[in-house]
């Protein structure tokens, strides 16, 4: 395994998608009302597929188990069989009874994992996995090995939350490929599992930095949390959950009481700029969003981590660092930024910034007493940038399910 060095917000750094659509603060807090607060009964944004075992819990498995006539222990095997193991098809749980085995297939379960499409390995070790799912959509999942003090390999996965993704920042390549679905929680999880088959290695951070926002399909991303949890056995501390910001959802998230971190990409000190880099914030004031970044902190405990993309002549001047220091002084303590220099893709017209821009605009901030932390760019062979390697494979635009579309009106309405 090659050792690497730093973490992978840096692909994230490429979510970037041009939701074929232009979206109102509306549309952004009806689509993640809908997504995290579904009535039971109501139809979820994306149905979870009620015959998949991946995802469910230990208990979950006990009770199928049960209900199908056999001994409470076949649940506790099927588990192990599916996490542990890592057995792709119910036709291969060689150690369960041949007629258990047959009636789980006969009533139409299956494991739900997926193939892995392509497989692309960068010089530092960081490896992309293209998945294709049932529905023949590709997603984008990246393991990253790291290196501790110690010599101990650390791996990162970086999971994507949406097929695509409805947000089109102005500097990420997910976008350019457009936006089809929310993934179900399974789908999300079984990234997980495939890093960890692909390095022959258990995963040890996890960080929902890939395609697609996830506060916009925060019940299958909180789903998927309980299970890379629980079931996978990944600490919740080390569970990173990203987000460009959608009104109403960091609240959300705060009363569900996780211990996994929070991290905002601001990429701007100001509201005019931010709204130029990331339009999606038009309908989210940056105060709006700082004090819900205050409020999770209180409500949590947990700080919030400022992501901030660094794009050349754009956001990235030593008086940039001054305002967002003032900002994040105004708004608490003892926060911390990741700046990440912009990692180049096809059509932007944004550049990466000199490694002295990029060291001025840290020592702004450490003079200011904000911890900082600089992404050393991944993969950039592997077509790191997320999005990047989806949009070389997948070339037509996604289009949203009709489903899907059905299930969040609101969105369909202002697109
Ligand atoms: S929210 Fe993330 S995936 Fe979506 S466009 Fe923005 S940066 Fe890309």
């Amino acid at each position: 395994m090659r050792i690497a060095a730093t973490s992978m917000a840096m692909l994230q750094q490429a979510c970037s998608v041009p939701l074929a659509r232009a979206t109102s603060a509306r549309s952004l807090a009806l689509a993640a009302a809908a997504s995290s607060s579904a009535p039971s009964g109501a139809l979820p944004l994306t149905a979870r597929d009620p015959r998949v075992l991946l995802g469910m819990s230990e208990q979950q498995l006990q009770q199928l188990a049960v209900d199908m006539g056999q001994q409470n222990y076949r649940g506790k095997q099927l588990h192990q069989l599916i996490y542990k193991r890592k057995v792709r098809e119910v036709e291969d749980f060689s150690y369960l009874p041949l007629a258990f085995r047959n009636e789980l297939q006969e009533a139409g379960w299956r494991v739900g994992r997926s193939p892995i499409y392509r497989t692309v390995t960068a010089a530092d070790g960081t490896i992309k996995l293209l998945i294709k799912l049932e529905d023949n959509r590709l997603i984008e999942t990246v393991g990253i090995p790291m290196e501790d003090e110690k010599g101990s390999v650390r791996l990162t996965a970086c999971v994507s939350s949406q097929v695509g993704c409805p947000l089109k920042c102005s500097f990420c390549a997910t976008g350019k490929g457009g936006f089809s679905r929310n993934l179900q929680a399974h789908e999300i999880v079984e990234q997980v599992l495939a890093i960890e088959e692909t390095f022959k290695h258990r995963v040890k951070n996890v960080v929902f930095m890939g395609m697609g926002e996830p506060m916009l399909n925060l019940k299958s991303v909180l789903e998927a949390h309980r299970c890379l949890n629980k079931d996978v056995q990944v600490g919740q501390r080390m569970i990173t959950i990203s987000t460009v910001g959608v009104p109403n959802t960091i609240k959300k998230l705060a009363s569900h009481k996780i211990q996994s971190t929070l991290a905002v990409s601001l990429h701007a000190p100001n509201q005019k700029l931010r709204e130029s880099i990331v339009p999606s914030a038009k309908s989210y004031p940056l105060y709006a969003l700082m004090k819900d970044c205050q409020d999770y902190f209180q409500e949590t405990s947990r700080r919030v981590s400022f992501e901030y993309a660094l794009l050349a002549g754009v956001n990235d001047a030593e008086d940039h660092a001054k305002e967002l220091a003032e900002l994040l002084h105004e708004w608490g303590r003892g926060n911390h930024v990741n700046l990440i220099p912009f990692n180049p893709i096809d059509g932007s017209d944004y550049r990466r910034p000199s490694k002295k821009a990029v060291s001025a605009f840290a020592s702004v901030l450490e003079s200011r007493k904000i911890a900082v932390s600089v992404r050393q760019t991944r993969g950039l062979d592997a077509s790191a940038a997320c999005g990047q390697l989806r949009n070389k494979f997948q070339k037509s635009p996604l289009v949203a399910k009709t489903d899907d579309m059905q299930s969040q009106p609101e969105i369909a309405m202002v697109c």
